[in-house]
């Protein structure tokens, strides 16, 4: 459910008019909705209550501060997977002891102001990086609190460029070799280990390899218990689907059920790391017409947003609804067109063949469920400006990212001394 509803014939964000804001702030923007994100923040935590938990919010899918800000009071933590994210969670004012740092690659500089924030708990996904980890935390004078992120060697059954938890995959330590690595990191001194970790994939529509991933991560969570190994939390990760096109994923209440019958008696803290399904149907892209281009065989709309705005479509040929925000011309009546942008390469399509309600240059469109990866992945490709992010509430709504000027763009770059005379 989402806060996104045509109230007289327009689309509103709650009881803001898209027409009004996009007079108002111009476009491409992006508008997310703190109803929205609020009722998917509690929805989730409830399918969980009674239960020792965590849930952290996956800043990589929406690390805006006003929206990291906006879970952050309703109690949510900060699953991170950079230094720079971290620092983003403790700006919006997450707790530390509510922030947990996953991730292949975090380097030497990360580890330690990860160890100096005292945050939480570091999610280690490699023997490699233990050394190095229990080393910056001797250095000062803290024992990190970890967990090994096991790599469960399930199909998530999803697109292959979020899979995360085949044996292929980069991500997690193989499964067969947590024992050894758990010994290992009980032999150094900067390092305790309190559990395990996995994270599957994105965008999953079936709980059955979530199930079968968990199985297997609690069997071994009693093996190494078996072994002497004191654990007391489990990561499940995040990776509930949500629907963009009609799917039908899992309700949080089905997740959370199962959770409870797998997780019964295990005594153990669980963490979940829920990012698209607490912000994806959260927010959208308003775009505005800038051309009806009549191609030889198809007719285009050509937006004034682009892939480098939003680039799910072209990166995971992903599908995105588009709604006309002031629809014409009656129920049923529609045209066919493919969705394009301006940017300079055969990918920028936001959608092909698509019936839409007839549409004029100069209308306005809304991108859904662009609030999960879309803002965060954008680019300056093509030299275009990184669009506005605006968060609604209620009747109110905030500038909460501001469109950047091509002035600032450029004005980053330098020109080096020999060039300069
Ligand atoms: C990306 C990611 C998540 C969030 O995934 P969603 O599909 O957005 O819920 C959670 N945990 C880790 C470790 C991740 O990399």
């Amino acid at each position: 459910m989402n806060h996104f509803e045509y109230r007289h014939g327009r689309l509103h964000a709650e009881d803001v008019d898209l027409e009004s804001l996009a007079r108002a702030e111009g476009t491409p923007a992006y508008v997310y909705s703190t109803a929205t994100l609020t009722r998917h923040f509690q929805v989730f935590d409830r399918a969980l209550e009674g239960l020792d938990h965590l849930v952290c919010f996956a800043l990589k899918a929406n690390s805006n501060q006003a929206v990291i800000a906006t879970l952050g009071r309703l109690g949510a933590g900060a699953d991170v997977v950079s230094g720079g994210e971290m620092v983003r969670a403790l700006a919006a004012g997450i707790p530390p002891d509510r922030i947990v740092f996953s991730g292949v690659g975090k380097s030497q500089m990360e580890m330690d102001a990860a160890i100096a924030a005292r945050i939480f708990q570091i999610n280690v996904e490699s023997a490699e990086e233990l050394e190095l980890l229990s080393q910056a935390a001797v250095g000062r004078k803290a024992v990190a609190d970890i967990v090994l992120r096991v790599n469960p060697d399930v199909d998530a059954k999803t697109h292959e460029k979020i899979s995360t938890g085949k044996g292929e995959n980069k991500f997690g330590i193989a499964i067969d070799r947590i024992a050894e690595v758990a010994n290992i990191a009980c032999d150094l001194p900067g390092i305790r280990l309190r559990g395990l970790a996995l994270h599957i994939g994105s965008q999953l529509t079936d709980l059955a390899p979530l199930e079968q991933a968990f199985g297997k991560v609690i069997a071994l969570i009693k093996e190494l218990r078996a072994q002497g190994h004191e654990l007391d939390r489990l990561d499940l990760g995040g990776g509930l689907g949500i629907p963009y096109r009609g799917e039908t994923p899992p309700l949080p209440d089905a997740y959370g059920a199962m959770v409870r019958r797998l997780t019964q008696g295990l005594e153990v803290k669980l963490i979940c790391e829920p990012g698209r399904l607490i912000a994806g149907n959260a927010g959208i892209l308003l775009s505005r017409v800038l051309y009806v281009k009549q191609g030889s065989s198809r007719q285009f709309l050509v937006l004034d947003a682009a892939m480098n705005d939003l680039i799910r479509p072209a990166m995971y040929d992903s599908w995105h609804d588009i709604c006309a925000v002031s629809p014409r011309g009656g129920e049923g009546s529609h045209e066919v067109y493919d969705v394009v942008g301006p940017v300079c390469e055969s990918s920028d399509i936001f959608a092909k063949a698509r019936s839409l309600s007839p549409l004029d240059a100069g209308d306005l469109v809304a991108i859904m469920s662009a609030g999960a990866y879309g803002a965060v992945m954008a680019s300056t490709y093509n030299t275009r400006a990184l669009v506005p992010e605006i968060l609604v509430n209620g009747a109110d709504y905030a500038v909460i990212r501001p469109r950047e000027s091509i002035e600032s763009l450029i004005a980053r770059d330098q020109i080096p001394p020999w060039l300069k005379s």
